[in-house]
């Protein structure tokens, strides 16, 4: 339902839906738009021309775009999330507040779970935001990184860490040690996170398995906990299972494996491609060759199972960019990706300390500048061919640095 009126000298839109609550204020030519999950978790803000989205670990990131500068976006300090979350709960109670006094006639009246909606955003406090997060970090191991489009799914950790963690160019989980959780550790796992979640896993869309590659687990050991999955969450609501496969070694599924995994629900496995070119691949120190993702993709795809390919864009600097660009253009097409999977460029980014770094370095290595790192997923992009009847995936950029789950 949505709502308006006049308040506080400004335009005030109240939108209840079933998974989240919106409220909106214009006034002297200022937005203020704050978002709240079922639990009355802060989601998304809008203010002064900035966008907000907060983690469920509690990190909110901001995000600008002027015409001079481009898109901008920094990790707002833990003062500064107070601030916002406060000046949130606070517009949510003065509104709340002036709801149950009578002092606000809104056509239409909130209905019970709208009221139940703006009592839960006024409850969230900074101190009970701080609790949430708490709260979070008692059930997730840190969760590393997801792909963009399953930023709003509920993970569960079905492994930790990656079986890996060889990758110069990835720190992700560098802090712990790749272990498989057992039926009943997962079993716990998932229902603390449907606990911990309550009414927010509405505002989820999907069921994410973790951590970097939970489809290394041997199939016999992950129909179990894609089992218990289903008797924890109706699998179905929230549109299916998808999880990260990445590097190759080892024991590799069969499109029968693939074919059961989908009977359970996996819709999609994203698989960290990085290149096609095999020496940028060995020079990363990426586990497995170009032809194990092209053989992975084409049993998933023959089991019913989409893709989504992952593509490190500036990798190897100037030096691999012409064997990069045209053996990943050659792997893509083998792939033969249609409308069900999706692409994504991901620019490498350096960090002090990185491995890839000190490689680089030592290497001689001279780096793509940003726009040469975008030319080149370009490029790529334009040298792909899909079959006209099976349609294009959707490709996009993947920024890591805006990760927020
Ligand atoms: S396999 Fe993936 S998660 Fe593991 S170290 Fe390499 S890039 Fe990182």
């Amino acid at each position: 339902m949505v709502t308006l009126a006049q308040w506080r000298g400004g335009s005030l839109t109240v939108s209840a839906k079933a998974n989240c609550l919106t409220l909106s204020l214009q006034s002297s030519g200022e937005t203020a738009v704050f978002s709240f999950d079922g639990a009355g978790r802060l989601w998304t803000a809008m203010r002064g021309g900035n966008s907000y989205r907060r983690g469920l670990d509690g990190k909110i990131v901001a995000k600008w775009q002027t015409p001079q500068a481009g898109r901008g976006r920094r990790w707002l300090a833990p003062a500064e999330s107070v601030e916002l979350i406060g000046h949130a709960c606070a517009m949510a109670a003065a509104l709340l507040e002036d709801v149950l006094a009578g002092a606000l006639p809104l056509d239409p009246p909130l209905d019970a779970p709208a009221l139940d909606s703006l009592k839960a955003a006024a409850a969230f406090t900074p101190a009970r935001a701080q609790a949430d997060v708490e709260a979070y970090h008692g059930v997730y191991r840190p969760v590393g990184i997801l792909p963009p489009d399953q930023y709003m799914a509920v993970v569960l950790q079905a492994a930790e860490g990656c079986s890996f963690n060889t990758c110069t160019f990835c720190t992700f989980y560098k802090d712990r040690r790749f272990r498989i959780k057992t039926p009943a550790e997962f079993r716990a796992h998932a229902a603390a996170v449907k606990d911990y979640l309550a009414g927010g896993l509405s505002l989820r869309r999907t069921i994410f398995l973790g951590d970097a590659n939970a489809l290394v687990i041997p199939t016999p050991r992950l129909l179990p906990l894609l089992e218990i999955t289903h008797e924890l969450f109706d699998v179905a609501k929230l549109g299916g299972i998808y999880a990260f496969l990445d590097g190759f070694s080892g024991e590799k599924k069969t499109q029968a494996d693939y074919a059961a995994l989908a009977r359970l629900g996996l819709r999609r496995v994203y698989i960290g491609l990085e290149s096609g070119h095999d020496p940028l691949l060995r020079f990363l120190k990426k586990p497995g060759k170009a032809e194990d993702a092209v053989q992975a993709v084409r049993a998933m795809k023959a089991a019913g199972v989409a893709v989504g390919i992952i593509v490190l864009s500036g990798a190897g600097g100037k030096q691999f960019a012409r064997a990069h660009t045209a053996d990943t253009i050659a792997v893509l097409n083998r792939m033969e990706l249609d409308a069900d999977d999706l692409l994504y460029f991901s620019e490498l980014v350096e960090t002090e300390g990185l491995e890839y770094s000190r490689d680089a370095y030592a290497a001689a290595l001279q780096p793509l500048s940003e726009a040469e790192r975008i030319a080149q997923g370009e490029e790529i992009e334009r040298a792909l061919r899909f079959d006209e009847e099976r349609g294009v995936p959707h490709i996009s950029r993947y920024d890591i640095r805006e990760f927020v789950y």
